[in-house]
This record gives C-alpha cells, structure tokens and sequence, in this order.
C-alpha cells in the first residue's frame, strides 16, 4: 500500500491562533475561560482544551459575569459584540482575520448604499456572523440555482461577499449565475475563499487522479473538510470524510494500492498520524509519501490584549 499526504493539510493559521488565543488565556488569566461555540469545528480541539480548562457555550447568557470570554474562529454577529460589551464581558476576539475581512467588505459595501448577497450555508456560525454585521440584513444564497429565484431591492446597486470556506469550483458557479442575473453586481471574485481553503484544494485536485482512494481527515461540521471529501469525489475518486482512524471501515481498503491522505483546516496532525498507523497496522510494508506543494508561512498575530503577556510568559 502507498499513502500519498496531502502538502499543505490540517491547521491553518487561523486555527492556530484561535486555539493559542484560548491556551494562553488560560495560562494568563487562569482557568476557566468561556469560549462561545466550538472555538474550531473538530471535537478532538475541543476536547483537548476543555481539559485544559475551558469552557464551551452557546449563548453569552450562559456565560457569569466578569469571566473571560472568547468568540471563536468563525465570527459573531455584532449584536453577540454588543451584548458582551453591555455585560462589561472581558472579550478575546478569535475570528480568523481572513473572515473579519469579508465582515468589513459587506460594512463597505452597505455603507456606499449597496444590497448584500451572501454566498454560504445557512446555519453556520460564519454566515451568522456576517449575516450579523449588515445592518439591513443579507440575502443568503447557497447555490447557483437559488440564484434564479432570488428577490433584491435593486437589481443595479448589489454587492456579493462569501463563506471562506466554501469550494472553489462551487463559488465561481454560483458568482457567474449572480453576473448573468444582475451584470452590475460588485464583488471580490473567489478572493474571499481563503488562502488554507483554497491551498488544501489544489492539493487534492493535483492528487485525486492519483490515488484509487481519498481519506479527509476531518469533522463532519467542518465546511472546509467536507468540501475536500466533495471535491475528490468530483474528480472521480471515491472520498471518505473521517473524524479519526476509528471511522475508517477496512473494506474502504478493497483492491486499493493508492491512499491519498489530507486534513482539513480545523484537523490537527495527530489525527492524520493515527489513520497512518490505522492502515500500517493493515499493511505493514505501507509506504507514506508526502507530495511536494505549498509550505504556508502565513501567521496572524494574537490580540493585543494577549500580546502584552507575551515578555512575561516567555520569561
Ligand atoms: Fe481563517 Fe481560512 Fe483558517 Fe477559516 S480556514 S480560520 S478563514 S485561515
């Protein structure tokens, strides 16, 4: 059996942050720390840190006054801002900058008087989140055909932003059916699908054709990873999205020589290092092959709220 691992896969640096974020609020202020909604979709991250000492929330409400409050990778609404603000919450901001990004294009874009079309999933705490920072609310339209249908105030003053994580090819789909409908429409191309998103597609566009399977290391809530098991069945290869090695059903393996392996944003390593081990212990004489591809050096700094620790924690 050979593996072929996706290059580059798992953590982005976005993700990174935001767990950092949560660490090293724990380290300065002491546990517990109030984290509202899974800081990243994947429950191994989450587990991890609620031994460590935090605590994961729905709402604000649950969380008691004073304590240490953290928004997660994903983004909230302004009124979740606002509330916390009125509570007098000491909040740590650990929206991934990339998704403050698309929250300050549609502010713009509303402010010069424009109506905004949200490209996204329903349901999910990024659309929430940018949904939330419109003041005029947003039209969310999920695929190309909901274009057809969709109702707008004007046809001649509307802006588009995106979901990051969304798939590259699904995007272009659907912004090319907004042009056609409403030619005047403004926005960012794909450029809001995220440097991480965008990367660890190209990775399993280059090595789908290559491998007889592909796994996704990754959780089933995790728009990123799902995309990845999308687009490698798209391509013709029979993908399976994974949380751990425990998810993996052997006859996946049958008359399989090629394995290729990734990770979604929100996956960490040790994970794809199980499904490794998963398939050696099946085959011992398994070769793993990292691909070339991309090594990322995108890095985001912390808040400044934490940066001020940083001599005191590194002393
Ligand atoms: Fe940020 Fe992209 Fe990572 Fe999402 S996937 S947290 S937008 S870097």
């Amino acid at each position: 059996m050979k593996v072929i691992l996706a290059q580059p896969r798992g953590f982005c640096a976005g993700v990174d942050r935001a767990i950092e974020i949560v660490e090293k609020a724990i380290t300065v202020y002491g546990a517990p720390v109030y984290v509202r909604h899974e800081i990243v979709h994947n429950k191994f991250v989450v587990d991890d840190l609620k031994k460590k000492g935090a605590i994961f929330v729905k709402e604000l409400s649950e969380i008691p006054e004073g304590s240490i409050t953290i928004f997660s990778a994903h983004g909230v609404a302004e009124k979740v801002e606002l509330e916390a603000k009125f509570r007098n919450l000491p909040v740590l901001d650990a929206t991934c900058p990339l998704v403050t990004k698309v929250h300050n294009q549609a502010i713009r874009d509303e402010k010069a008087g424009r109506q905004i079309i949200l490209i996204g999933h329903a349901g999910h705490p990024e659309v929430e989140g940018t949904s939330g920072r419109v003041k005029g609310g947003v039209v969310l339209v999920q695929t190309a055909d909901d274009v057809k249908s969709v109702i707008v105030k004007d046809p001649d003053n509307l802006a588009y932003v995106t979901q990051t994580t969304l798939s590259i090819t699904e995007t272009r789909g659907i912004i090319d059916a907004l042009k056609a409908r409403f030619p005047n429409i403004v926005g960012p191309d794909t450029k809001d699908i995220c440097y991480a998103t965008q990367n660890r597609q190209d990775a399993v566009s280059i090595m789908a054709p290559q491998v007889d399977l592909l796994l996704v290391v990754g959780a089933k809530n995790s728009s990123n990873s799902r995309r990845l098991k999308d687009l490698g069945n798209e391509l013709g290869t029979t993908s399976h999205l994974i949380d751990s090695a425990g998810n993996i059903d052997d006859s996946w393996f049958a008359g399989v020589k090629t394995i290729g392996l990734t990770a979604g944003a929100s996956a960490p390593e040790v994970l794809v290092d199980e499904v490794i081990d998963h398939i050696k212990n099946l085959f011992p004489q398994t070769v793993v092959e990292p691909m070339d591809g991309i090594i990322e050096s995108v890095n985001f700094k912390l808040p400044k709220e934490l940066r001020k620790f940083d001599k005191v924690i590194n002393n």
